[in-house]
């Protein structure tokens, strides 16, 4: 595997001298019940080949129905997101060859989207990037190739090749943003957390179970970098199917490394798709880019057009929950948390997380410390997102819980999470299991502090003379002794009491 180019220009400067343009394309799986054309369920994981039928095999006499629940979700996107809902649109054929494609057309839309021109908010480090939003439109998913007998699951150096269709015609939305320019040394920033952002207003939405690993939310990056000041835009690349919220980050960050040296050494960036590989953060060269023409898009002649009555578009605007800034700005008046904070929470994915917690029982600011300290600890060395940590809010508010009525301090109540993170089970069992209750029964206490005070018979003589600042020393050797789980403040209170 080759970048193409012995040397990538780091980030830091290829950002100080290029102005990058950043694009996103994300196809959003819809979770309806039956697919986009046919009743064929949508369940995910179903064995090979089981859930198709005529139509979404195209055999030959087949006719497509559109599925009503697939446009409402639609135009729910498309309304949360501000766009303007077509009043009447069409479906389009768009035709290319590929195995898991059984018509060898795809029914999609093209110059007549459902959605158009709106924009989604987007706030990284406090400042706000309003992300344009050029279409939101509905097609078909594809099928599944399997590739059986390569290293790399690709089709290059495999034996032979599998097709299951159960994802053919499940419907798909995808959602365009305009080139999102003037973000800077943000790019990379900016491009994760509106895919992070647009992934909330969805799951809110509740169309679509939007898992990145599963599929359901799938995202194509474009970047192209030019001389700062310079009249036009680059030329972009189109980076498929970067499947998590970090390589999208570090898909941007890569592209931008790479072209500053190609610009660098007075080459053309190719426009073309790339592939990014999850391993090494890297992206190489795929097909060069086909243009629309190549597709020969035309009306779908199968379908009726689609016309949304305007009272059913405004019954739907009416049914919106409440969406994710509103809900954030909510809470964060309710929990009294800083604008600083809440950036943190959101940009670490933790606002979720917290929330749950806070509902298990933790006040605000105990879910937030332990989310945003700790847990953000483990989740950067494990290189995993927090939601994917195996620990519950309910575990963690357990935790808080055990601090809070004094079973625990905080040193100990690290070690308890550090345990339910290796699998030791619920917080009590890993404080049984552990012995991590803090010790502040006076018997235990009080042994200690007198053979931590028959050993420094000096400290002890300066307290006795009033000098109480003398104690931290003790109190230390005391944690020591006991292994960090005694009660600090109830030592304390033992030393001045036996030297008094
Ligand atoms: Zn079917």
């Amino acid at each position: 595997m080759t970048t193409g180019l012995a040397h990538l220009v780091p980030y830091d400067e290829a950002v100080s001298r290029y102005e990058p343009v950043i694009g996103l394309e994300t196809h959003v799986e819809l979770g309806t019940v039956s697919k986009m054309f046919c009743g064929c369920p949508t369940t995910f994981g179903l064995p090979p080949n089981s859930a198709v039928c005529p139509v979404c095999l195209g055999l030959p006499g087949s006719l497509p129905v559109a599925n009503r629940a697939a446009i409402e979700y639609t135009i729910r996107i498309g309304l949360a997101l501000n766009c303007t809902i077509a009043t009447w649109c069409r479906f389009a054929r768009k035709n290319y060859f590929y195995p898991d494609m059984p018509k060898n057309f795809q029914i999609s839309q093209y110059d007549e989207p459902l959605c158009t021109d709106g924009w989604l908010d987007v706030m990284v480090d406090g400042q706000t990037f309003r992300v344009g939003i050029e279409r939101v439109h509905l097609e078909e998913d594809t099928g599944k190739s399997l590739h059986v007998g390569g290293a790399t699951g690709r089709i290059h150096g495999a034996d032979y090749s599998l097709v299951d269709y159960n994802r053919a015609g499940i419907p798909l939305v995808e959602v365009v943003t305009k080139p999102v320019a003037g973000t800077g040394a943000l790019a990379a920033v900016v491009a994760r957390d509106y895919v992070t952002e647009l992934r909330d207003l969805l799951r809110t939405l509740r169309v679509s179970d939007v898992r990145m690993e599963e599929g359901s939310l799938r995202c194509d990056v474009n970047t192209s970098l030019a001389p700062h000041g310079a009249a036009a835009w680059g030329t972009r690349t189109e980076t498929k199917n970067v499947n998590s919220l970090r390589s999208v980050e570090r898909a941007v960050r890569f592209e931008i490394e790479r072209q500053a040296a190609v610009l660098d050494a007075g080459l053309r960036v190719v426009q073309e798709t790339r592939h990014f590989h999850e391993e090494t953060g890297t992206t190489t060269a795929g097909r060069s880019k086909e243009e629309a023409q190549d597709y020969r898009y035309f009306p779908e002649p199968d379908l009726v057009p689609v016309a949304p009555p305007a009272a059913w578009v405004e019954q739907i605007r009416a049914g919106l929950p409440e969406l994710p800034a509103a809900r954030r700005a909510r809470l964060q008046a309710e929990w009294g948390l800083s604008d600083a904070e809440m950036t943190r929470l959101h940009n670490v994915g933790a606002f979720d997380l917290v929330q749950q917690t806070v509902a298990a029982g933790a006040s605000p600011a105990e879910a937030s410390k332990w989310w945003l300290g700790e847990l953000a600890r483990h989740a950067n060395s494990r290189g995993t997102e927090l939601a994917e940590l195996p620990i519950t809010p309910r575990q963690v508010a357990r935790v808080s819980a055990l601090v809070q009525d004094g079973t625990l301090n905080d040193r100990l109540a690290r070690q308890v999470l550090e345990g339910v993170l290796a699998g030791e089970g619920e917080p009590d069992d890993v404080v049984a299991a552990r012995g991590l209750a803090v010790v502040s029964d006076d018997s235990a206490l009080t042994a200690a502090v007198d053979a931590v005070i028959a050993n420094n018979p000096d400290v002890a003589a300066k307290i006795r003379d009033g000098k109480t600042a003398a104690a931290g020393a003790l109190i230390g050797q005391v944690m020591t002794a006991t292994k960090g789980r005694a009660d600090a403040q109830r030592v304390r209170e033992l030393i001045l009491q036996r030297l008094s």
